[in-house]
């Protein structure tokens, strides 16, 4: 009990408030933790969310616009007269936009559509090549029998 004690005279009181600052400090790292977990864990889920949206943005945006090429119907709509001067006069065009609407048209099943609406034949060469003859082909064959 003696060295018990001799150690406790080792011992000097805290001085004021030391105690509860202690805590304070303590309670704050940890708050701090908390929060850096609890942020790393939003910013992950975050990061999720971004890239679900942003696969599926990349057919469906929010406005009913499909996005083919990296740039939506509205996009592509505002481009038509650029791209078709672009296309029948070689007028410039961003080669970045061209290719955006190049892929755009090929891709987005209105826009096409629209495009060669608009300005008839500039896509049509493109559109031969769907495999709609042959398929009609052997459905007028298949019907002989
Ligand atoms: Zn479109």
């Amino acid at each position: 009990m003696s060295a018990n004690q001799h150690q406790n005279d080792n011992w000097h009181d805290c001085p004021a408030g030391e105690l509860s600052q202690m805590v304070g400090r303590v309670n704050t790292s940890q708050r701090q933790a908390r929060r850096k977990q609890l942020f790393g864990t939003a910013a992950a889920c975050m990061l999720l969310v971004a890239v679900g949206v942003f696969s599926v943005g990349s057919v469906f945006a929010p406005n009913g616009d499909f996005t083919f090429g990296g740039i939506t119907c509205t996009e592509c709509h505002e481009n038509f007269a650029a791209f078709e001067r672009y296309q029948t006069e070689a007028a410039t065009m961003n080669q970045a936009l061209a290719l955006s609407m190049e892929t755009h048209l090929e891709q987005c099943p209105r826009c096409g559509k629209a495009f060669e609406k608009t300005y008839p034949g500039i896509l049509s060469s493109e559109l031969s090549n769907q495999p709609t003859m042959p398929l009609l082909a052997i459905a007028s064959f298949a019907t002989l029998y």
